[in-house]
């Protein structure tokens, strides 16, 4: 958690007894945790705001992108996995082990379909035997990365950094898809290196990106809002013609033009920010993404960034720098940020007013054994966790 050292050792909370130099170095002041939450409550807005608490997404039928869990007590890792909606994950399945599986793209609710046994919805039970467009990954028994280790890594001793490939939705250690050492918040997409492997036609625009980026301003923020193909920049080597026919037509083709690569390296696909405004449109290169099943790729709508911002719509009064904020976080951050919001605003205001009763100052040690808790207690659910944490 970041945020939370203190540097005024006059705004702590409490006990005037504490040396100075402790109170700069350990102290955290009230406001910070106050901002600290709604930071959180903010990020958790935009991650979960997307998808519905309240319903149960499956009559919407193959959701574009919805936050997503598995439950492994109801379908335990060797049986056939199933994927619950966030809704689904409140009413039917509190208290059971469920494995957080962030968003993924193109899924309907399988909650208490014939995956789940006896097991009945208690939002929507009308449902079908099974949804057979649904794709499945290890994610959903619990496994990431090529490494197929869980999260969090009980084993792990270094920090673990993952990034989610826009193709497969798996997640990856970045020192497993060649990027150790890269700055993870300068990573705005990932295809993972499986993924370029199962679609090379991606290493001609990867390897090409500097030439086809020079009039489309990559890595700027874009209002995916307001995007549309219709209004996204000319690529200078496409036809200047101004009409989304032209778009189309093959002669036009972006993608013919490119020079074909003499090799391509085995890992580290990473693209800038917007980089999928620069996919070829024509009727070739479109029915290439059908074939491929990668026929969301050049929709704007599908990327991450597309699903935050409308989660954080729904929030009102959202101030815009949010956006900005949730963007650098990975994917330990987000889920730690979504750990701890489901329970922080219940548990935050009994620590803080305990520890004001005690007339004890907050440490920084204090609100990270308060987040480790409320971790452990997420992944425990119901086991009974020692400390102050939500008694
Ligand atoms: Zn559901
Ligand atoms: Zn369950
Ligand atoms: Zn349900
Ligand atoms: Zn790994
Ligand atoms: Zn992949
Ligand atoms: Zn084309």
């Amino acid at each position: 958690m970041s945020g939370v050292q203190g540097s005024d050792p006059a705004a702590t909370t409490g006990n005037a007894e504490q040396s100075a130099e402790q109170a700069t170095e350990e102290s955290v002041t009230l406001q910070e945790l106050l901002d600290e939450e709604e930071s959180l409550q903010a990020d958790a807005a935009a991650v979960l705001g997307g998808s519905d608490e309240k319903n149960c997404s499956y009559p919407h039928g193959y959701v574009d992108r919805q936050a997503l869990y598995a439950c492994s007590t109801c379908t335990p890792p060797g049986k056939d996995p199933a994927g619950i909606c966030l809704a689904c994950s409140y009413a039917c399945h509190e208290g059971h082990d469920l494995y957080e599986l962030y968003t993924k793209r193109n899924f309907r609710c399988d909650c208490g379909n014939d995956r789940f046994g006896d097991f009945k919805c208690s939002l929507f039970p009308a449902k079908s035997a099974g949804n057979r467009d649904n794709l499945y990954n290890h994610n959903f028994s619990g496994k990431y990365c090529r490494c197929a280790r869980p999260y969090p890594d009980p084993e792990r001793t270094e920090p673990e950094e993952m990034v989610q490939c826009v193709v497969c939705e798996d997640w990856f250690h970045l020192n497993h898809v060649g990027l150790k050492g890269v700055a993870i918040d300068s990573i705005d997409e990932l295809i993972c290196d499986e993924c370029m492997k199962a679609h090379p036609f991606l290493w001609k625009y990867k390897l090409n990106i500097g030439s086809l980026s020079s009039s489309v301003s990559l890595g700027s923020a874009v209002d995916v809002e307001t995007e549309s193909i219709a209004k996204r920049p000319r690529i200078e080597i496409c036809d200047p013609a101004d009409k989304s026919s032209v778009e189309k037509d093959e002669a036009h083709c972006i993608f013919s033009r490119l020079p074909e690569p003499e090799s391509v390296p085995e890992t580290g696909a990473v693209w800038p920010t917007s980089w999928r405004r620069i996919l070829c449109r024509c009727e070739g290169c479109t029915s290439l993404y059908e074939t491929e099943k990668l026929s969301f790729l050049p929709s704007p709508d599908d990327t991450m960034r597309a699903y935050e911002k409308r989660g954080e719509k729904k929030r009102e009064g959202a101030p815009d720098p949010l956006m900005n904020a949730l963007n650098g976080l990975g994917h330990v951050q987000k889920i730690e940020m979504i750990d701890g919001y489901n329970n922080l605003k219940n548990c935050l205001g009994d620590f803080l007013r305990e520890r004001a009763e005690a007339n004890a100052v907050v440490t920084t040690e204090d609100v990270h054994n308060f987040f480790k808790g409320m971790k452990e207690m997420q992944s425990k659910k119901a086991a009974a966790v020692p400390g102050f944490f939500c008694r």
